[in-house]
């Protein structure tokens, strides 16, 4: 079988490490290509784990030999995936997902116009800025400067959605997971006319329901908390003035609501 390449992209802390870790918990034969990054180790992250870890003089060099399928700079650090790593997939005939941004997403399209490719989108700003937060913490670092420069980085990337074949937003952890489940089973019978056992046909209709032109509904409020699309209906989210609020809040996702923020 030819594996399928799937692309992943979110803005940083949407959850799309914890979804693709996920799903190959529940689907066999997906592939991750670790990148190579000149950013440093976060917490507990392991060289040749999450990325292959290197310096920029490294990276540069590996870019001139023409290692890398595509990279880009991302937050003053440079990433990149290897050829090598589709090369690998290939050979054992498995599907392999590229977690990139939005700049790679779009040079890997540019090459491989067949790739299946998903934008993961927190449901809003709130939300996001909480799970950069615990992230944070959990890592033992509290950078609220880096949280804010991601927050601002998500409205940017989040602008490019229309690239993408389909949509998640990952607002309920189980239940994104279970959509990227059915992306990924649907992708597998229609491209290799694999079975996809008695839940087909309701596999089939979540994977449908998450195709970009089928998520306007679904993604609209998404949308308007992050100010992209206009609303008289809800006020959008004030980065500033909410990056710099004392962090009286227990972050919790519970009030991800950001209607009541302004
Ligand atoms: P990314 O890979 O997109 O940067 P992560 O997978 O590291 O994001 O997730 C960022 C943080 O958000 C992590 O602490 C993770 O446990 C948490 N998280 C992920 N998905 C959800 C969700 N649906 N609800 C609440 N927290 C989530
Ligand atoms: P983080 O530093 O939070 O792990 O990742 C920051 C951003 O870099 C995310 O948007 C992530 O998808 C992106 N990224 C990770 N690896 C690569 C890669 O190999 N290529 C590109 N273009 N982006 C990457």
């Amino acid at each position: 079988m030819a594996g399928i390449l799937f692309i992943i992209s979110a803005p940083s802390g949407s959850g799309k490490s914890t979804l693709v870790s996920e799903l190959r918990k529940q689907v066999s034969s997906v592939e991750f290509a670790i990148s190579w990054t000149t950013r440093a180790p976060r917490g507990s992250e392991e060289h040749g784990r999450e990325y292959n870890f290197t310096t920029r003089e490294e990276f540069q060099r590996m870019l001139s030999e023409g290692v890398f399928l595509e990279h880009a700079e991302v937050f003053g650090k440079f990433y990149g995936t290897a050829r090598q790593s589709l090369e690998d997939a290939r050979a054992a005939g498995h599907d392999l997902i590229l977690d990139i941004d939005v700049q790679g997403a779009a040079q890997v399209r540019a090459k491989m116009p067949e790739a299946v490719s998903i934008f993961v989108m927190p449901p809003n700003p709130r939300a996001l800025r909480t799970r950069l937060r615990n992230r944070s913490r959990a890592e033992g670092v509290v950078d609220d400067e880096e949280v804010f420069r991601r927050l601002n980085a998500a409205r940017r990337e989040i602008e490019n959605y229309r690239e993408y074949g389909y949509i998640l937003v990952n607002d309920i952890l189980d239940r994104a997971v279970a959509q990227l489940e059915a992306i990924v089973l649907s992708e597998r019978y229609y491209r290799n006319g694999e079975v996809i056992a008695y839940r087909s046909r309701r596999v089939l209709e979540v994977a449908a329901a998450c195709l970009q032109t089928n998520s306007q509904e679904r993604i609209k409020p998404v949308l308007e908390a992050f100010g992209i699309l206009n609303s008289s209906s809800q006020q959008q989210f004030d980065f500033k003035k909410d990056s710099e609020e004392e962090n009286s809040d227990e972050d919790s996702e519970d009030n991800g609501e950001d209607t009541d923020d302004n």
